[in-house]
């Protein structure tokens, strides 16, 4: 791989096939039942999110969710270090979710279906050897999606998380789950602090999701006391975090229970 990021087009037509996808392929998910619910997740996912990002989750007592691409192991790019398999290990024995992300992290609007079929089986494959349980949740890579997509992914995993910035309310989609980012340094925190504002207003799930945890982030990624400071604000808002599995059972045993 290299060290340049993939960018995927941003032109007009992608524009359009991003908000038609929104309309296809739904899982209606009533996020809005009751409970104030935020997950914290990480991507790829570097070696910083594994020490720092766990780090700091650990000290508020809670855990996150890790959408991993096996290939990124053991590898560099401009997120810095990515996981060592060690990693995977040790936030499984912590009781952190490891998730899927594509084996290759590719680009799900542009890959046909039997494409993303074997990239998630060999994903799924390659993390149990790591010592990592089958994974029940999915994020797009760069947040692209299809509406074939969609229902592929929907008939593998209980949840597909994008990059749409938004809280889960009532009527959600868990194929298509909303996501924050917390990107940046100290300066860039408002944003995400904004949204834990919103969720105070009324019941919903936040998901927020960040890459690299560490002093001189690059483009992507968070500084720890950004990250330290947006648990502190979840944390005297009084909302239960949990990684997006467990916030996922609590919403469907809700569901069911009603
Ligand atoms: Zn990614």
């Amino acid at each position: 791989m290299t060290n340049m990021p993939y960018i995927p087009s941003d032109g007009l037509i992608n524009s359009f096939r991003r908000r038609f996808t929104r309309l296809q392929a739904r899982k209606p998910l009533d996020c809005a039942q009751g409970r104030f619910l935020v997950s914290f997740t990480f991507d790829d996912f570097p070696r910083s999110a594994a020490i720092n990002g766990a780090k700091i989750l650990e000290k508020y007592g809670w855990r996150g969710t890790y959408y991993t691409s096996a290939a990124f192991v053991g590898t560099t790019n401009h997120l810095g270090d990515l996981f060592k398999p060690e990693d995977i290990s040790k936030l499984v024995s912590q009781g952190h979710e490891i998730a899927c992300h594509t084996e290759h992290h590719i680009d799900c609007a542009l890959n046909a279906p039997v494409v993303i079929e074997r990239e998630i089986r060999r994903n799924q494959a390659r993390l149990r050897t790591l010592g990592a349980p089958k994974p029940v949740s999915f994020a797009y890579p760069y947040g692209e999606i299809s509406a074939s997509a969609k229902t592929l992914l929907g008939s593998h995993y209980q949840t597909l998380r994008g990059v749409r910035a938004g809280i889960n309310r009532r009527y959600s989609d868990a194929h298509q789950l909303n996501a924050v980012p917390v990107e940046g340094g100290l300066d860039a925190k408002a944003l995400a602090i904004s949204y834990v504002e919103k969720l105070n207003e009324a019941p919903g799930w936040l998901i927020f999701y960040a890459h690299d945890v560490r002093d001189a982030p690059g483009e992507w990624g968070c500084t720890p006391a950004l990250l330290d400071a947006v648990c502190a604000v979840v944390k005297n808002a009084g909302h239960e975090v949990l990684p997006v599995c467990d916030a996922m059972s609590a919403l469907t045993g809700l569901e069911e229970a009603a």
